[in-house]
């Protein structure tokens, strides 16, 4: 019994301390038990230098991570910490993606798929597609806009962060704000059967300050603007500015006011320019970008998420996705211009970063693009690392591999530095700590 209530005091005592501690919250205090994990790497690449480093560890105390250095010095520091053995993989800092869409069947491409599926099956979907993101290394994702009036991705992102199910860290833009009839129109029927109209349309300035804030009302992290039409509707054409310029800076205006940013979707030459004119943050696609919008964007500091593989890919789509024609010709005439628009964002040395915009299940594919296009592999892996962090200004928090940082993590066997297709060969996903992903050998590098 005495010993019994001594241990019950000690018990106590304990729980005064870990309450009663200054300004710690529970949830993100390194604890004296907190988890200690080695991962020994064969090469390392710590997003942030071009280079990788042979023989490296690095510790992990909890979800943070502790020490990262040469496996001799930081030998020492790791009695008791449980060894992950990566030293025959390239391990990397987790990978973040800008520009995604994680709710719905992302395989389902066809003009009447949102009006077939309900906002709970969208974030089913979304819950099944998150594991696609994870398994392929990316800790981390943007979520460019859904057409969910009911923001099933915002839902998504709070059950993720309240520990509710397993995804990437998520922030997630709202609805698209968009013209009538234009890219994120999302109503394609007849005239006589048309949908009432949605909150996300705006024709004009005060309607654009009224979807702003109704997206920031339900918690968007980002507003999502179609500056110019698209190629993935039946709606637009992607070659015309869409929402006008003084529209455009009145979505910024009030999105930093409440501290937010701003995305926007702009395919067409004068639709880039007037998106960066009027102060947005990122340009998706760019894909028409001219040399005086390039000029501009540098000038400006507008980040470029460029999106090349999904143009590729959909040129010549598999015919179940239900895309219909005039979509893969649009895309095929869009294409003529990717290569001399992706080569002008480099030689102007824009910010870069890596989105995808397709369906997960080929995400290395952007990857490969951004090589063929011109980046060094060094710089692609950069662009959804370190840069794709800053763009969603968590670079306190995640992109590279540094004591402090969360213990986000992803190794691939080969080197991705000599050969960028490496990429698709995730052997082993961590995030906060937690091992989503461990491939034993012999298994197939996939599911
Ligand atoms: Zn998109």
């Amino acid at each position: 019994m005495k010993q019994r209530s001594v241990l019950l005091s000690l018990l106590s005592l304990c729980l005064l301390a870990t309450i009663f501690r200054p300004g710690v919250g529970a949830s993100t205090q390194a604890r004296p038990e907190a988890r200690k994990i080695a991962v020994r790497c064969g090469r390392l690449i710590d997003g942030k230098s071009a280079n990788a480093i042979a023989n490296a560890v690095i510790l992990i105390e909890g979800d943070r991570i502790k020490e990262v250095g040469d496996s001799a010095a930081v030998a020492g520091h790791v009695p008791g910490a449980k060894l992950i053995d990566l030293s025959s993989s390239t391990v990397l800092p987790g990978l973040i993606d800008c520009h995604a869409h994680v709710l719905a069947n992302l395989k389902d491409l066809s003009p009447t798929r949102s009006l077939r599926t309900s906002s709970p099956q969208g974030v089913l979907w979304g819950v099944h597609n998150l594991q696609i993101w994870l398994d392929h290394g990316f800790t981390a994702l943007r979520d460019a806009g859904e057409d969910d009036l009911a923001y099933g991705q915002l839902a998504l992102r709070d059950s993720i962060n309240m520990g509710l199910i397993r995804g990437p860290r998520m922030v997630s833009a709202g609805n698209f704000v968009s013209v009538t009839g234009g890219h994120g129109d999302a109503d394609p029927l007849a005239p006589d059967q048309a949908l009432p109209r949605r909150p996300n349309l705006a024709d004009n300035v005060d309607q654009v300050g009224v979807a702003v804030r109704r997206d920031l009302k339900y918690g968007a992290d980002w507003i999502k603007l179609m500056a110019t039409g698209g190629v993935s509707d039946v709606l637009s054409d992607f070659n015309v500015q869409e929402l006008s310029e003084e529209q455009m800076a009145k979505a910024v205006e009030i999105a930093h006011r409440a501290r937010k940013k701003v995305m926007a979707h702009a395919e067409g030459t004068e639709g880039i320019k007037a998106a960066v004119r009027a102060g947005v943050d990122t340009i998706e696609h760019g894909t028409m970008l001219d040399e005086e919008g390039a000029a501009l964007m540098a000038q400006k500091g507008t980040w470029l998420v460029p999106t090349l593989a999904t143009f590729q890919r959909l040129a010549n789509p598999d015919p179940s996705t239900g895309q219909t024609d005039a979509e893969t010709q649009k895309t095929r005439a869009i294409l003529r211009f990717q290569s001399a628009a992706f080569q002008r964002a480099l030689q102007h040395h824009l910010k870069i970063a890596f989105g995808q915009d397709d369906d997960p299940d080929f995400l290395d594919g952007e990857f490969v693009a951004l090589v063929k296009g011109g980046m060094k592999p060094a710089e692609a892996l950069q662009a959804a690392t370190v840069n794709a962090a800053e763009l969603l200004g968590l670079s306190e928090q995640i992109g590279a591999l540094e004591p402090g940082k969360f213990a986000d993590v992803m190794a691939v066997s080969g080197d991705p530095l000599a050969d960028i297709r490496n990429m698709e060969k995730v052997v082993f996903v961590m995030k906060g700590g937690e091992v989503i992903r461990e491939q034993l050998p012999g298994e197939k590098s996939h599911p």
